[in-house]
């Protein structure tokens, strides 16, 4: 079928290029494998920190090449899809990490917060060995909306961590992600997800419904003896002790406090001492909602859509939906994305379900059946926040992590896979200090690193509002034009579609969170060393 071909061409070029772009991407962020070539690609690709840094890089990458004899071939002095391909070999047989490294320095940390960011810090922590105790000021665990993505630079993360058979019989794995015109359903970009990411990422693209995310991240925190404490309302943070005092007037103290306290977080404004920077509202909200596939499968007009688990975006002016399978394809999810300006305190519950019909008035009667179908949504405000100057407080012992410190508008589906990368490079840098005296020097590396990572996906995200909401004309022709090859099964180096772009691909999905946090490590030892 021409459109598979396309798509199986796309993510293999994505593979290929990925391992020589990692490399320029590495240096750039100060923490690769870099050759002047590798340098100059970072400085390219970055938000524009990469640059000064890439002489780091550079130095790093001959380090790593005089130890070579004694540790192996880790990395090659030029951009090589070959080691790409070596790696994956040597790691498809080791999803689970086996005899985990634990932490000299065994400390007691507070994790604020139990949603996804906080539960996978937690897991983070606790399997290096350390105390960690979890506040969550609800009484129950919960998520609002219904489905979510996984893509596998998270969770290349928590299959490690062994979190797939808490899950397994939840999860979906997606065979591609399309991408159709918002009027005739027509596919006009199309990314394969089955076999090629996998193949490419050495990891599964899942989704799955939040509620079955957040439950296996809860049994395997309780599982590795993380204390989660509920109706926990934490109302100070002391910064300095550090300690957090709940609503019922207890006090904690603790070596380490990580505030994954969401958008709305009160850490985040002890850590920028006082002057808040929330995320602020983008003139777009989204409808999320369910649909039975029962009722689907009645209807040949949409029934199709449920014969084998595909993500499907419509993408129009202004507005998108993306739609997917979850709850191991018992359940039909959708994202309904609109431009609002309005403020949430009047939107009115009792009209969401026919004020979203209207919104997608004349789009593909297939979906608008679709839609017919909705009995109940929610409707949610999309905010979108800058990178903060810092992430951790001036003593120290307190930072943010998650949505607290990197909100992002959903359109990469990377918001909780960047909180899963900030709770396992935290755990990893951690790792590395054996004393209290080091923390403080870490966590500002951990915090350099991460606001770099995190600020380019907000970025990437806000792209991604840009080239899916174009209205019919110019531009959109060129867009589709651009993801053409990639439908039709032709040779591609490039792509507006950023799940297919070999770069942007290799960026977002090949990234390993980790190895990054470590090289920068290493890169900050070897700079106190010289002075
Ligand atoms: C429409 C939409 C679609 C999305 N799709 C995806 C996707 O496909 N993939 C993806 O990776 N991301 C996606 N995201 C982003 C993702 O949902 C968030 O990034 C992620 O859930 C944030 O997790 P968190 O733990 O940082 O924050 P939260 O989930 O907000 O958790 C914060 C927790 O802290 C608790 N808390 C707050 N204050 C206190 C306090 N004082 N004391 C104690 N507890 C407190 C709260 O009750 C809550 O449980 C999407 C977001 C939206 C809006």
């Amino acid at each position: 079928m021409p459109s598979d071909q396309g798509a199986g061409q796309g993510a293999g070029q994505g593979a290929g290029q990925g391992a020589g772009q990692g490399a320029g991407q590495g240096a750039g962020q100060g923490a690769g494998q870099g050759t002047g070539q590798g340098a100059g690609q970072g400085t390219g690709q970055g938000t524009g920190q990469g640059t000064g840094q890439g002489a780091e890089g550079i130095r790093k990458g001959i380090t790593i090449q005089s130890n070579k004899a004694q540790v192996g071939l880790e990395s090659t002095s030029y951009p090589s899809r070959s080691l790409h391909f070596l790696h994956a070999l040597k790691n498809s047989h080791q999803l689970v990490e086996q005899d985990v490294p634990q932490a000299k320095l065994k400390l007691n940390i507070i994790v604020a917060g139990a949603g996804l960011g906080g539960l996978a810090t937690a897991i983070a922590l606790r399997r290096r060995g350390h105390s960690v105790t979890v506040f969550e000021k609800a009484a129950e665990l919960g998520e609002v909306g219904a489905g979510i993505q996984i893509p596998p630079n998270s969770s290349k993360i928590l299959l490690k961590w062994g979190l797939e058979p808490y899950f397994k019989d939840k999860v979906v794995e997606p065979a591609a992600m399309g991408f159709r015109r918002w009027q005739s359903g027509e596919v006009i970009g199309l990314t394969t997800l089955v076999p090629d990411f996998r193949k490419a990422f050495d990891a599964p693209y899942y989704v799955v419904h939040r509620a079955h995310f957040l439950n296996a991240m809860y049994n395997l925190a309780l599982d590795l003896g993380v204390e989660i404490k509920v109706k926990s309302e934490i109302t100070t943070y002391d910064p300095d002790t550090p300690s957090v005092t709940l609503a019922n007037g207890e006090t904690y103290n603790a070596d380490l406090v990580v505030a994954a306290d969401g958008l709305r977080s009160e850490a985040r404004k002890v850590v920028l001492d006082g002057k808040d920077q929330p995320p602020a509202r983008t003139g777009f909200a989204t409808y999320r909602a369910t649909v039975d596939v029962e009722r689907m499968r009645a209807d040949p007009d949409v029934a199709w859509l449920l014969e084998k688990p595909v993500l499907n975006c419509w993408i129009g002016d202004m507005r998108h939906v993306m739609t997917y399978t979850i709850a191991a394809g018992k359940t039909f999810n959708m994202v309904l994305s609109h431009p609002e300006d309005s403020d949430p305190c009047t939107w009115k519950q009792e009209t969401a379900v026919s004020d979203m019909k209207q919104h997608f008035k004349g789009w593909d009667y297939r979906l608008a059946k679709i839609i017919d179908m909705i009995g109940h949504t929610l409707k949610w405000p999309i905010v979108s926040g800058k990178p903060l100057d810092k992430w951790v407080s001036s003593s120290g012992k307190l930072l943010i992590i998650g949505d607290a410190a990197h909100p992002m508008v959903p359109y990469m589906s990377e918001g909780a896979a960047m909180a899963v990368e900030d709770g396992a490079t935290l755990a990893e840098i951690i790792n590395k200090i054996g004393s209290k005296e080091q923390m403080h020097d870490a966590l500002r590396v951990f915090e350099k690193v991460r606001i770099l990572r995190t600020g380019q996906m907000q970025e990437a995200s806000l792209l991604n509002g840009k080239l899916m909401h174009f209205a019919d004309g110019p531009e959109q022709r060129a867009r589709d034009e651009g993801m053409r090859p990639e439908v039709e099964g032709r040779h591609y180096i490039e792509s507006p579609n950023q799940w297919s772009d070999p770069v942007t691909q290799s960026w977002a999905y090949g990234y390993e969170a980790e190895k990054e946090m470590l090289e920068a490590w290493d890169i900050h030892l070897a700079r106190i060393s010289k002075l």
